[in-house]
């Protein structure tokens, strides 16, 4: 059953994409947004690569959206390796061409999690001082990044708090979640919240992967616990993707059910630039293509 018969409201969601590194990743990428355009999106977001790697590309992207889609997207920023003035330079840019909403995000060391971050000596130290140095240059709309599981370098949960409460007095509206595997480790996040008096709406980070080893590496550069049951779920299907599809799109689906049955109605997915596990599980919550004139 999907949460459409069981009478709920229709639920919203959002998607983010990276932007393509060649020729054929970016046909690639336009033929899942142009699958994804139907479901009538919040937005699309597109990632910020380490150290501005993709800056011109993310731009690219971004415009295209604007130019080329009824879509709205939003542009990941990041304030890593970059003094404030070359950062406010991509904002003024963001704003120039149309971008009204941004994710604002910190980064991570170039050289991963297990490095200590060093902000750029002129740059901005961490999310919060991009997020208000944003609003301080244009009415942007700003989601940030928040973590059920915690931030990787903070030492506590009550730090986190802090600093989501921070992201809010900077000018942040929505928070994007870390991904995570088990509906518990996002509604505890959510009471956590709730009794701290956060009340920032915050979408789940909804990651469907029919690649474990991917998944395993990407969990580990993040913070995210694998659980074991997932773990024995793809175990001896890495000659078998047919199956692993099967498997993935069925946990995504599980997890995004559990979270709408408890009320969730904000859902991020993050799409890895592939269309068809995203479909299945907004399929699954009642999201389903719209009238077909609002296709990309
Ligand atoms: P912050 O909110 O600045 O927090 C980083 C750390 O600093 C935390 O441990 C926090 O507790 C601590 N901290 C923050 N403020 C203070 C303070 N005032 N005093 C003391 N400690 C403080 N990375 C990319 O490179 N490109 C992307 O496009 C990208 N997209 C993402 C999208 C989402 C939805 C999420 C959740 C993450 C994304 N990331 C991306 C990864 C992100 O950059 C990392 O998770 C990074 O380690 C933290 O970013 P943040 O914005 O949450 O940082």
């Amino acid at each position: 059953m999907s949460v459409a018969d069981a009478g709920a409201g229709r639920l919203s969601v959002s998607f983010e994409c990276f932007p393509p590194k060649s020729a054929e990743a970016e046909v690639k990428l336009w033929e899942t947004i142009g699958k994804l355009a139907p479901l009538n999106p919040d937005f699309v977001s597109v990632t910020y690569g380490a150290g501005g790697s993709t800056r011109d590309r993310t731009h690219r992207t971004v415009a295209r959206l604007i130019q080329e889609t009824h879509l709205k997207p939003a542009a990941h920023l990041t304030t890593v390796a970059a003094s404030r003035g070359e950062v406010d330079g991509v904002l003024r840019q963001y704003w120039d061409a149309g971008v009204r909403h941004l994710v604002a995000l910190r980064g991570d060391p170039p050289g991963g999690l297990a490095e200590a971050f060093t902000p750029h000596p002129d740059g901005y130290a961490n999310a919060t001082e991009l997020v208000a140095a944003a609003k301080r240059l244009a009415d942007f709309e700003i989601s940030v990044g928040v973590y059920p599981e915690k931030h990787p370098e903070s030492p506590s949960i009550e730090h986190d708090l802090d600093v989501i409460r921070a992201k809010i007095d900077a000018g942040a509206s929505r928070g994007i979640s870390q991904f995570f595997f088990e509906a518990e480790t996002f509604l505890r996040f959510r009471d956590r919240l709730a009794k701290a008096g956060i009340a920032l709406p915050i979408a789940p980070g909804i990651m469907p992967v029919t690649n474990f080893n991917g998944l395993r590496k990407m969990a580990a550069g993040c913070g995210a616990h694998v659980p074991p049951w997932l773990e024995r779920l793809f175990e001896g299907l890495d000659d078998d993707p047919e199956t692993r599809k099967l498997v993935a799109a069925t946990t995504a689906a599980q997890l995004c059910l559990k979270l709408a049955e408890e009320g969730v109605a904000l859902f991020h997915f993050y799409t890895l630039n592939r269309a068809e596990l995203t479909l299945a599980a907004c399929r699954m919550l009642g999201v389903l293509p719209e009238a077909k004139e609002q296709a990309a």
